[in-house]
């Protein structure tokens, strides 16, 4: 089946078509800067041919109309015809408590997803439009909505719950959601593969470190707790966030700098994390580059992160009652060894051992890569998340059993 996979942001729109029967991308490219003035960069992988042109895009709408055209093309395109798009899944930031699974766009499902448009207001409404978008342009084909909160929901009450007042639970939805779940779904699948196991004896901690990085526990299959929390602030320190902190801290920190909440909210959210500690850039290249010339801040800064993540491999053993794989992926988990070494380093307590050879020479583009020495109780793999070919089978599953 063709799967138009999109992922809609305010200004911009992502977008790979998959041929899910033998899980290859066949087009990708972005629409960027709508509502601007509009480009459009798209790629067919099949011989790499490239088309880029700077066309108007007033709107989501507008942007998939030229998507559309591209991949029709004679030229650059894929297709034949619009037929031949079978179904698109959209990638969703934000599913509340009231997606824990995939789901066909419906009436009744827009009226629940504009429920969520307070728990990430910015990525919610860009997903509607993107939604809209689609029903203006291909009103006949069908929609799947796949939630990056979807696999948290398995958690249990006593994880996702924070020990405010109740009421602010019940009248504000206020608790632990988690991100990133498409991604912690893939990778947990592929190390539940490699694992020889029963799942439901399974005991898995996900690290996606990416510019923004959560750690998932994952028992028997289903997460039993996450790093990030009500929103993707919380958790291990990132790009330019701060992570988990003491929360007095925030009332202090507007004090101290006249910041209201949305300032305090930007600050915490833009100015911190790598950043903020190395003074040097948001970007783990630029962190490593720094070291290199002897900066002790960056420096610092890769210490900082390695030290939380253990203090999460730590806390999660102890929550799931030991662990046979600890996974890293996204851009530093997959990439980055300097972060991995540090986050497994000291850990000999849970007969964790990982190579330092192997690890230091393994990149994203080595494919899945195992870390764990043979003496290790723990198995230890790189593996490279995609998120876009989950989102293209769960696509596939729904609307195949229409
Ligand atoms: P996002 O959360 O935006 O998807 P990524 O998963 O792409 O982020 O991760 C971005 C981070 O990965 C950056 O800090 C970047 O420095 C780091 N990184 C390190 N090496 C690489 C690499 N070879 N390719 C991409 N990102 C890398």
């Amino acid at each position: 089946m063709n799967v138009l996979v999109v992922n809609a942001g305010s200004s911009s729109l992502k977008y790979q078509l998959f041929d899910t029967s033998n899980d290859t991308v066949v087009a990708k490219g972005l629409c960027d800067r709508i509502g601007i003035d509009g480009t459009l960069e798209h790629k067919r992988l099949a011989d790499g041919k490239v088309y880029s042109a700077q066309v108007k895009m007033d709107n989501h709408s507008q942007a998939l109309k030229y998507l559309v055209e591209a991949l029709l093309d004679k030229d650059h395109g894929c297709v034949s015809s619009m037929s031949d798009i079978e179904a698109i899944g959209h990638r969703v930031v934000h599913g509340g408590a009231y997606f824990s699974e995939s789901v066909l766009v419906t009436e009744d499902v827009l009226a629940k997803l504009e429920l969520c448009r307070d728990l990430a207001p910015l990525h919610t409404g860009a997903h509607i439009m993107g939604i809209q978008g689609c029903l203006d342009v291909m009103p006949n084909t069908p929609q799947v909505l796949v939630f990056d909160t979807a696999f948290h929901q398995t958690m249990p009450k006593e994880a996702y719950m924070y020990a405010l007042d109740y009421d602010v639970y019940e009248k504000y939805a206020v608790r632990r959601y988690g991100a990133h779940g498409t991604s912690h779904r893939y990778v947990a699948g592929e190390m539940l593969k490699l694992l020889d196991k029963p799942v439901e004896e399974t005991k898995i901690i996900t690290c996606h470190l990416g510019n923004g990085s959560s750690i998932s526990a994952v028992k028997g299959g289903k997460v039993i707790d996450t790093s990030m929390g009500f929103t993707p602030l919380a958790g291990v320190m990132m790009g330019t966030r701060c992570g988990d902190m003491d929360p007095a801290i925030v009332p202090f920190l507007m004090q101290k700098l006249d910041l209201n909440p949305d300032e305090v909210n930007t600050y915490m959210n833009k100015k911190c994390g790598f950043l903020g500690i190395s003074g040097v850039s948001s970007d783990c290249r630029d962190i490593e580059a720094a070291i290199a010339q002897g900066n002790e801040r960056a420096a610092l800064s890769i210490k900082m992160l390695g030290y939380q993540i253990r203090k999460y491999i730590g806390s999660y053993t102890a929550a799931m009652d030991g662990v046979d794989a600890i996974v890293f992926t996204a851009g530093i988990g997959e990439n980055t060894a300097s972060v991995r070494a540090e986050a497994l380093r000291n850990l000999s307590y849970f007969g964790i051992e990982f190579d330092e050879e192997v690890n230091a020479a393994t990149k994203g583009r080595s494919g899945v890569t195992k870390l764990s020495t043979e003496n290790s109780k723990v198995a230890i793999y790189m593996i490279p998340t995609n998120e876009e070919l989950v989102i293209a089978r769960d696509t596939e599953a729904i609307v195949k059993a229409l």
